[in-house]
């Protein structure tokens, strides 16, 4: 492994234009649970409805009502305790410290848990949103929620009075163009992609790494097990990011 560490510092060190990519494999110990683990949600309540978007287009006040009375169901419920009590850990810190040091131009992340945003990270794509944050169905148009409790149904949007939803991505609802346009013309600078506590299976966020890939980008991989990416990279980091992070920082430091 410390020989991969010292290859991954190379190639990081000698790319101009870094990515890197982040999954639930980061926010694993910031106890934010998986969906599709051993302890994940879907796995310990199911499959949730797989038409929650057009359940929230059809009468959009009662599923605020259901939310604001939390009657949403079990799942939903866990998730929100969860996201609600989740503290950033040090694999999103030496992120945040790898862009202070330019080694990171873009940050694209699948987590909702709006934890890159809180340690501070700035070039930060949330390609599945962001249950911090609300967004207006019509225009894109964003505004933090603040306070954790919800108590009242968001106001229509500043910019075109269309109805406000979280930014989380649900079932069924296509990705913000904004943000898969920017994800994109990202991908096209990387001259090296880092992939971090991620399957590498759902796309869009999955379909980036083979565009990257085709561009000839150097693909580095940290995550705990093998995944269906695994045999393209030019290197690979077996473990938890919060221990490898760390390390590859000090390597990075040293060199
Ligand atoms: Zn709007």
């Amino acid at each position: 492994m410390v020989n991969n560490i010292l290859e991954a510092t190379k190639i990081i060190n000698s790319s101009k234009y870094i990515v890197a990519v982040t999954g639930a494999g980061i926010s694993v110990d910031s106890g934010v649970p998986t969906f599709q683990g051993t302890d994940g949600l879907w796995t310990r309540f199911g499959k949730p409805s797989l038409n929650s978007y057009s359940d929230f287009i059809k009468d959009p006040d009662k599923w605020w009502l259901k939310e604001i009375k939390y009657t949403s169901s079990p799942y939903i419920n866990e998730l929100r305790r969860t996201l609600e009590l989740a503290k950033p850990n040090i694999g999103h810190k030496i992120l945040k410290l790898m862009e202070d040091l330019g080694l990171i131009k873009m940050l694209i992340t699948q987590n909702i848990d709006g934890l890159h945003q809180d340690v501070g990270s700035r070039n930060l794509i949330e390609i599945h949103g962001s249950r911090k944050k609300f967004r207006c169905i019509g225009c894109n148009w964003r505004k933090d929620r603040g306070e954790n409790k919800i108590s009242k149904i968001p106001d229509p949007c500043m910019k075109c009075g269309k109805i406000m939803k979280f930014d989380s991505v649900m079932f069924g609802e296509p990705i913000p163009k904004d943000v898969l346009n920017s994800s994109r013309d990202s991908i096209n600078y990387a001259d090296c992609v880092l992939s971090i506590g991620t399957s590498s299976t759902v796309r869009p966020a999955a379909g980036l790494f083979w565009i990257a890939k085709s561009q000839n980008a150097k693909l580095i991989e940290i995550n705990i097990s093998p995944t269906k990416l695994t045999k393209f990279c030019d290197v690979v980091i077996k473990g938890s990011t919060s221990e490898i992070l760390p390390k590859l920082f000090d390597s990075l430091e040293n060199h």
